[in-house]
């Protein structure tokens, strides 16, 4: 099921978000299918529960050419001191874009939704939509990073 996306200005976004204690919760695996459903209708490379008003630590990451991960519970363990900027946008801030200076590189460690936990090393557009998405999970936006923020 679709779900209307939660756009700026809005508190959920700027939220603290809790840690999922049960995986196998069934209305978490709902959660994250009507997620998916929400992103691809929407043409995003990633999603973060926040965007669809729930405050828990879930999001999917979806970058190009890349399989898509379900993230429960991540934290980023490592980033490299090389950076590159490259040009963001966000479904819930339609219509805006600027360019993000990121870590190329991140070591990341989150849960799937088996609970198995994985430890990654992501680089290069991988490696932005996962800092994207966790962002969102600690009530970032990429307009608090981004320079020159411009409408379309
Ligand atoms: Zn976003």
């Amino acid at each position: 099921m679709i779900r209307p996306l939660i756009t700026h200005p809005n508190d959920v976004l700027r939220g603290k978000n809790e840690d999922i204690i049960d995986v196998s919760d069934s209305k978490l695996k709902t959660l994250v299918q009507d997620m998916r459903e929400t992103m691809i209708h929407a043409n995003g490379v990633g999603i973060a529960a926040t965007q669809v008003g729930i405050a828990l630590r879930v999001a999917i990451v979806a970058a190009p050419e890349t399989k898509e991960r379900v993230i429960i519970n991540p934290r980023i363990l490592r980033r490299s001191w090389k950076r590159w900027s490259l040009e963001e946008g966000c479904l819930s801030v339609p219509g805006s874009y600027g360019d993000v200076r990121r870590p190329w590189r991140i070591r990341v460690r989150y849960q799937d939704l088996s609970g198995k936990e994985h430890i990654e090393t992501a680089e290069g557009m991988l490696a932005r939509v996962f800092q994207h998405e966790i962002d969102h999970l600690d009530g970032m936006l990429f307009i608090d990073r981004a320079k020159h923020v411009h409408s379309d």
